[in-house]
């Protein structure tokens, strides 16, 4: 029976769908016109009835008749090897009855039956790596008025992984500010207060190329099903995603599955919710649901006592003066800060000097140069060429490749705005014949900022940079 209906459901969906969704699904029974069909996991159920409830009745029907009945059956995903499989049961919640209500014939009676359902024990046995550094911990994640919101719903989150309203908990904030090292904190707490939970920390940047990776290989579905697992899932750098729609979309289902399950999931962003481009509106809707906290600049005093918990973890000592010329120039970005202190500290130790505020000024004056001295054309050129991943020359060739032109017009745009060079004297530098092609440049950026999403993100990306 259930070998015609796939025929009859291949017949009508693209190959890819049907590999995806149909080809994992074992028919378990039959009992006279009920059939009870085997899914990998809940989520697999749910998407099936979201998809596909109108064509399985179709299907079968015609093969048992107008009094046919679908039994979804799960097969579990057992976490631990050392565990009891244990088996899930599908309530039949509010969502699934309101659905089955639009299917007019006895497919909604499977909604009891799912009460109790005939259950194989999962054979998988997974065990996942958390990906956590231990050195990114509550302890050494100094509070201030800066952080105290996020810290504290973190430590909130960490307590009651989601048993709170904080369900995406969504950090935020600038460059350097502290939101890897606090989703790690998180974590790590978690790890420490529920052994027995599943952690996973993952940069989006990684999800993603996963995510393609599992595409290509065709075991999309595997993908999904590992993080439906998850108890703790933690994303950095969300934004990252934007302009992503397949990854988006896996991600978003996978999210949902957490969500429903009551399985914490946080977030971080270089930008708020609201400012997030090219990421899609259900998404967007999604990050909403919990809490936003922002980390911002930290004050004086938080600036102090980073710079004082880092001397003390190194077991390095520096004069009161130094430490307050540090935080007094270093105030936008705590990475940058540690970078001077290390820096600091490795020039005194190889040339066997002491720390003197010479050498401070120095040293910070490398770690803010470019808001303090005039960014270079060459230094744009070199920014704008990594950033697009291309070589310098490549960016200066004659080819009229769009990505490639778009670049090397972003180049001159910011040359123009950032640095005093005449429109001649940029178009040379950038390999280009004259002024007009750098004013036709900087007038298509401006242009393009204004009517193409994707550009915009291009350029203040790039602003970003440049002026960090
Ligand atoms: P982001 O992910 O926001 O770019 P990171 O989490 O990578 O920033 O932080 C940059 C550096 O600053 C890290 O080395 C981190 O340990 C340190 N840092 C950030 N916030 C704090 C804090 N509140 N206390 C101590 N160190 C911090
Ligand atoms: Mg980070």
């Amino acid at each position: 029976v259930w070998n015609n209906c796939l025929s009859f459901i291949e017949d009508n969906i693209t190959s890819q769908a049907y590999k995806t969704w149909f080809e994992p699904i074992k028919a378990v029974k039959l009992a006279e016109n009920a059939l009870s069909i085997q899914v990998p996991s809940k989520f697999f159920y749910e998407w099936l009835e979201e998809h596909y409830v109108k064509l399985l009745k179709v299907a079968l029907t015609k093969e048992l008749g107008t009094t046919a009945k679908l039994v979804y059956v799960i097969k579990m995903e057992n976490t631990y090897g050392n565990k009891q499989p244990f088996t899930e049961k599908i309530p039949s919640s509010n969502r699934s009855q309101v659905k089955s209500q639009d299917v007019d014939v006895p497919l909604k009676n499977k909604s009891p039956e799912l009460k109790n359902p005939f259950v194989i024990p999962g054979i998988r046995n997974v065990k996942i790596e958390s990906q956590l550094n231990p050195n990114y911990n509550f302890e050494n994640f100094l509070e201030g008025e800066s952080n105290r919101l996020a810290r504290s719903a973190g430590l909130a989150v960490a307590n009651k992984p989601g048993g709170t309203s904080f369900n995406p908990l969504l950090v935020f904030g600038g460059v350097g500010l502290g939101k890897t090292h606090l989703a790690h904190a998180i974590g790590v707490d978690i790890k420490d207060k529920y052994p027995e939970k599943t952690v996973l920390y993952i940069s989006a940047e990684k999800f993603t190329q996963q995510y393609i990776e599992s595409v290509k290989k065709n075991n999309r579905n595997d993908f999904i099903h590992f993080y439906q697992i998850i108890d703790v899932l933690i994303v950095d750098d969300i934004q990252l995603l934007s302009g992503k729609a397949g990854t988006q979309d896996v991600f978003f289902h996978i999210f949902n599955h957490l969500h429903q399950n009551g399985k914490q999931v946080i977030l971080t962003s270089d930008k708020a919710p609201v400012d997030m481009i090219d990421i899609e509106q259900r998404l967007l809707s999604r990050f909403k649901w919990g809490l936003s906290a922002e980390l911002n600049h930290p004050d004086y005093d938080t600036r102090v006592a980073i710079i004082k918990n880092k001397l003390y973890r190194d077991g390095v000592e520096m004069p009161e003066d130094i430490i307050e010329f540090l935080a007094n120039n270093i105030k936008t970005n705590i990475r940058e800060l540690e970078g001077a202190i290390i820096s600091l500290i490795a020039h005194s130790s190889f040339n066997k000097k002491d720390i003197t505020i010479d050498l401070a000024k120095n040293i910070v004056d490398n770690y803010v140069k470019h808001t303090k001295r005039e960014v270079s054309i060459d230094y744009i050129q070199k920014v704008v060429s990594e950033y697009f991943q291309m070589d310098v020359d490549t960016l200066q060739s004659k080819t009229r490749k769009r990505h490639i032109v778009q670049a090397r017009q972003l180049a001159m745009f910011f040359a123009k705005k950032f640095t005093k060079a005449s429109l001649a004297s940029i178009g040379s530098q950038i390999g280009q014949r004259d002024h007009a092609t750098v004013l036709h440049a900087c007038k298509t950026v401006d242009n393009l900022s204004s009517t193409d999403k994707q550009f915009r993100k291009y350029v203040e990306d790039l602003q970003k940079k440049l002026t960090l």
